[in-house]
């Protein structure tokens, strides 16, 4: 089996009961719900109660963590985004009169993906933003940008002060694979200073089990930049016919001389890497050369 740095403390999480989800207290009616893998938060109206997604991997146990502090129905689901991890139980909580809200980007990906576990929504917006009143609460959608899948909304809370942001980050960790699969890096960057110039105490980023705070957003931010000033300096180090020709690639192999070009531009990249992040955040070792490609590629041609 491969060997793994040991995942800091801090880095863990509460532990998930038998039950298998864990409900956690945000203040002012609003709850956060984990499996350990995924995480989302639900609020809690004078009459109804307000979702954001549907992940299989809380499943029923999304419902039976509600039940847990109120009877009040699910009155909305808002989607946070179209992938199937976060909404692909929305199905169970399909009833009359369910008003299921999402940005029209992301209900052009749902049609498009023929899956009768993620229903339509039957209230959309476009543009940049939208307020929604319910019961009082106010939720403030905005679409800032494709730092996750076109259609990704924040969902700023601010009597709560809490920011959703799923698939932004991850808490206490280093972001999974290459930057959670940003399809823009430059955007990605630019979420993070978007998510600080929210007024929030508590994030809630969609997966693990911690909620964090604006401090681990910065912490994220001040990781990502870590890893382009390391991309930077790599590829002004390693040379494309050089690393191919040291490699013993064949010349006229212009696909693998590309490959091992980028091996070691990753490589050279780990290295510049402050090593300080193995204290700072779990799953560096594990995603460290991902986030680089990510990274380094963007850096090469964004
Ligand atoms: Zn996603």
């Amino acid at each position: 089996m491969a060997e793994y740095t040991p995942v800091p403390e801090f880095a863990k999480g509460p532990d998930i009961p038998d039950s298998g989800y864990l409900v956690t207290e945000l203040g002012g009616g609003a709850y956060g719900i984990s499996s350990g893998m995924v995480n989302t938060m639900f609020l809690v109206t004078k009459r109804g109660v307000v979702v954001v997604d549907a992940p299989p991997d809380l499943d029923e146990r999304l419902l039976a963590g509600i039940e847990e502090v109120t009877s009040n129905p699910i009155t909305h689901l808002i989607y946070s985004h179209a992938h199937a991890d976060h909404i692909g139980s929305a199905h169970l909580l399909v009833r009359n009169g369910l008003k299921i809200i999402a940005h029209e980007a992301t209900a052009e990906f749902i049609q498009e993906s023929h899956d009768d576990h993620r229903p339509l929504p039957n209230e959309t917006f476009s543009g940049t933003r939208t307020e929604l009143k319910i019961d009082g609460e106010l939720l403030v959608l905005e679409y800032k940008g494709d730092w996750h899948q076109p259609g990704n909304l924040f969902i700023h809370l601010p009597e709560q002060r809490i920011l959703t942001a799923i698939d932004s980050f991850t808490v206490k960790n280093a972001p999974f694979f290459r930057l959670l699969f940003a399809p823009h890096v430059p955007a990605y960057f630019t979420a993070m200073d978007d998510m600080l110039e929210y007024d929030f105490d508590t994030v809630v980023s969609g997966h693990m089990s911690l909620f964090g705070t604006p401090e681990d957003v910065a912490t994220n931010r001040e990781y990502i930049q870590d890893l382009r000033t390391s991309a930077a300096e790599a590829l002004g180090e390693v040379d494309l016919r050089q690393a191919a020709a040291d490699a013993g690639v064949p010349s006229d192999n212009r696909q693998a001389q590309l490959k091992v070009w980028m091996d070691a531009v990753v490589a050279r990249a780990a290295e510049h890497m402050p090593e300080s992040w193995d204290q700072r955040l779990g799953g560096n070792d594990i995603f460290l050369a991902d986030n680089l490609n990510a990274v380094a590629w963007s850096v090469f041609i964004d």
